[in-house]
This record gives structure tokens, sequence and C-alpha cells, in this order.
């Protein structure tokens, strides 16, 4: 199915629920009023046709004092008494004119994108910077990945649509330099699944007891998240095996439709890695007195694959939910 104006997940369920006012009840029904709308893009048409159609960046150059502005926003400079501009073509690379901030909880809208940075890619030969979305191709993306005056490469979405969000780019020293030199480097030519792991501490007799003591807890928490309805629909429909790798020993994550399990050791092929050097991180988060997002952004839990921060998110609304059907 091609994708819709209206993402799915933020379409209401057909239902209801109920608000108690002065001891009377009222039923408030989710309902829908439609109001599309059709936006043109003007005079930056051509910036987002070349995008979509072509793979090229566009800007525009004064014809007399030389400003190189992307995207072409002007079509006279205001600095030249309103000289005329020129089209250009850009290349591809620039660098980050300031470290740019990264998002990890988005709105409905982009829950599916994150993580991901947002900056300003000054490209070369450019004297403006472009707003563009950033990723990693290596694993998860972390504050201190990407900085003011990284080298970025900008890449194209196999899907194009004319929007601004065709693009995106990662760390030049993520890609070959085959990479680097092509132009219009699609996402899908990208490895999205080699990773670097972090290295993990040595370990010796202590963490491996740690390790076995944790392991136990978590069994035992899974146990209580598979018995508790709120939490195994966070993460029906869901599959994934997940290898954690710890100080001191390996099991196995697998969520299944709803059933979470935890099994010793690697127990075959898996979707993601997942490195903590101290496994009480992953145990901390399950059981609602930490955050695994935090963990991720202070570098005590890493993951092989940027995308599966979704998984991580399910995990975190499983541990909230478990806390509060114990509340109740
Ligand atoms: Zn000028």
């Amino acid at each position: 199915m091609s994708n819709k104006v209206i993402p799915l997940e933020a379409i209401p369920d057909r239902s209801g629920h109920t608000v108690t006012i002065d001891g009377r009840n009222y039923l408030v029904m989710n309902d829908a009023m439609f109001t599309f709308y059709q936006r043109s893009m003007g005079e930056l048409s051509d910036f987002f046709l070349a995008l979509r159609d072509e793979k090229k960046i566009l800007g525009c150059r004064c014809t007399k004092c030389g400003m190189v502005r992307v995207p072409p926003f002007v079509t006279r400079c205001p600095d030249c008494n309103f000289a005329p501009v020129e089209t250009v073509e850009m290349g591809d690379t620039g660098k980050m004119l300031a470290t740019p901030p990264i998002t990890y909880f988005a709105n409905s809208l982009f829950q599916q994108q994150v993580p991901f940075g947002r900056g300003r890619l000054l490209l070369e030969g450019a004297d403006t910077a472009l707003s563009v979305n950033i990723y990693t191709t290596k694993g998860i993306l972390v504050p201190g990945l990407v900085k003011k005056g990284t080298e970025m490469k900008v890449i194209f979405r196999d899907n194009r649509v004319g929007e601004i969000t065709d693009i995106f780019c990662v760390p030049a020293a993520e890609l070959t330099a085959d990479q680097l030199a092509q132009k219009g480097l699609t996402a899908s030519a990208l490895d999205w699944e080699t990773s670097t792991e972090p290295a993990l501490p040595p370990a010796g007799e202590t963490e491996a007891q740690h390790f076995a003591a944790v392991l136990q807890e978590l069994q035992a928490l899974v146990g209580e998240m598979n018995g508790c309805e709120r939490a195994r629909k966070d993460i029906a429909g869901w599959h994934r095996t997940v290898l954690v790798k710890a100080a001191g020993g390996e099991f196995t994550l697998k969520i299944a439709d709803g059933e979470l399990t935890v099994e010793p050791d690697k127990t075959g092929p898996s979707d993601f890695v997942m490195v903590c050097p101290d496994p009480k991180v992953l145990l901390d988060g399950l059981a609602y007195r930490g955050s695994l997002t935090q963990a991720i952004m202070t570098r005590n839990l890493w993951i092989s694959k940027n995308i599966e921060f979704n998984t991580i998110f399910k995990l975190e609304r499983m541990a909230r939910s478990l806390a509060r059907s114990k509340k109740v």
C-alpha cells in the first residue's frame, strides 16, 4: 500500500470513552472531519522536481556578487540591488554548520523515523546552509557522532515524492570512496547492516555472578510481563530476536507477538544486537526503574541498528504498562 497523507497509526480507533461529570456518565466518541488540501511549491518547484526526478540539489548564484544560496529561495539578490540569480547544480557533500540536536521522542508523524538529527548542512561551494535530517548507518545515533564541522554526504530516498524529506545525510566517514564519489547515492545502496560493536570491559568471576543474578531477575520480570494484558498489547504483532551482550555473558531476548522470553546464550540468528556492559541497565529499564532511551543517550546501552529504536520504544512501553497495572 502506498503511503497515506495521514499515517494509519495516527487514525483513532472507532470507539469512545466515558467522562464522569457530577456523578453522571457521558459517552465521548472518536469521530473524524476530513480537510485535505493541495499546496503548490511555487517558485521552489524546480528545486523539488530536481530532487524527486533527477536526484540533484539546485542552488542559485547571484550574477553580481556570486553568492550561492541553497535552496534557491530568491530569484534576485537582495544584497546587490536585486541583480538576477542563475540556477546552479550543487554537489552533495558538505560540513555541518553547527552540532545538530537529536530527536528521540517524536510526535506520531515522525515516530517511525527516530532517532534522527536535524541540522544545517553547508554544501561545498554554498554560502547558505540547507536544513536536513541526519542518520547513521553504523548503529544508533547518539550525541557526539555528528558535530559542527563533520563531513556529511547527502543521500536520496529510493521513494521520492518532492519534499525536503526526500533527502537526508550521513557522516562521510561511514561511506566508501566509491560511494562518496557517486552522485545521487540512494538509501538502498548504503550498508545499514554492518556496524562496529562497542568493546566490552574485561570480565571475571564478579561480572559472571552479577550477570547470572540479573538474568534470573530478568526472567522473573518477563514472566510478570507476559501475564499482563496491557504489556502484551505493546508488542502485539511485533517479532524480534535480540542478542544481548553484557560483561559476564550473553542472552537472547525474543519478542513474539505479545510474548517476551529471555533465553540464556545465543540461540540462532538475531535481528539486531544490544550491547550493555552492565546488564542491570536493561533490567532497570524493563522494571521501570530507569530509562532505556536515557541509557542509549549516555552510551550505557548500544544497539546495532538505528531503526530498531522502535523496538526499544516498545519495550519501554511494556515497562510502563506493567508498572501502571500494578498501581491499579
Ligand atoms: Zn548578489
